[in-house]
């Protein structure tokens, strides 16, 4: 479970988040949405520990973890995967480099990464793009080489910047059946902020939406999409 309490952050004058509650299950597949500017990539920064709230609290289970510094803040990020719209990905890398990139930064042994780089491929169903250069895959391609790069550190949560949104449609729903179908394997938590409400409805089990920085509305995505109490929801919803 992961929960935040009273989560406010402010950026000079621009207060980006106030007071955000919100429970994350375990095993959930949780969606997060707002219009820009609603403070969706700033709540899931500090969900992922990369960002510290001016103030509340993160919990991982019953740890708090906003606190944690230095090797105990890099060893809980290592727990966490992220995938992002651009896929962040080492160009100078091919795609088993790429995935091998954070079990070198943690230190195991070249066999104990060739084995893993092979597991993580076969799980991302990649298996024959192993040397395979950035320049000569799909943007699928390249983010199920993300994917497989984020759950090198078998992470407990995996979270998702606009995962797909730079995808097309088809490859977006490919890699949508991977990730429904990697969390009931491995039964991590997916978190992911998205403006693609398709996204929502095709893999999420609830949902939050953010305005101006709070939570204006949360519950399954049947509850929240069939009925949205808010305004703001209407608006994303009916967009
Ligand atoms: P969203 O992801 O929903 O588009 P963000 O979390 O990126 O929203 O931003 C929320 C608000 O905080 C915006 O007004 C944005 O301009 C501001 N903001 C976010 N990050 C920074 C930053 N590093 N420095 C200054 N302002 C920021």
């Amino acid at each position: 479970m992961i929960v935040l309490k009273g989560i406010s952050k402010t950026y000079a004058s621009v207060a980006a988040l106030r007071d955000v509650n919100l429970s994350i299950p375990d095993g959930s597949i949780y969606g997060i949405i707002g219009r820009s500017g609603a403070g969706k990539s700033t709540l899931l920064r500090i969900m992922s520990l990369l960002e510290t709230p001016d103030s509340g609290e993160v919990y991982y289970d019953a740890e708090r973890v906003d606190t944690l510094r230095g090797r105990e803040l890099l060893e809980r990020r290592r727990k966490m995967g992220m995938i992002f719209q651009n896929f962040n990905l080492l160009g100078s890398r091919n795609a088993a480099a790429n995935i091998a990139y954070p079990l070198e930064i943690a230190g195991l042994h070249k066999k104990v990464i060739d084995q893993r780089v092979d597991e993580l491929l076969e799980l991302v169903d990649i298996k024959d793009k192993r040397r395979a250069r950035l320049r000569e895959l799909s943007g699928g391609q390249k983010q199920r080489v993300a994917i497989a790069r984020a759950l090198a550190a078998t992470p407990q949560a995996l979270f998702c910047d606009e995962a797909t949104s730079s995808l097309d449609p088809q490859t977006t729903r490919s890699i949508l059946s991977l990730i429904r179908d990697l969390q009931q394997r491995l039964k991590i938590t997916v978190i992911l902020i998205t403006h693609q409400m398709e996204v929502i409805r095709e893999i999420c089990h609830d949902v939050a939406v953010l305005d101006e920085g709070t939570i204006v509305e949360q519950g399954t995505v049947a509850s929240v999409f069939e009925a949205p109490q808010t305004q703001a929801a209407r608006e994303l919803i009916h967009a």
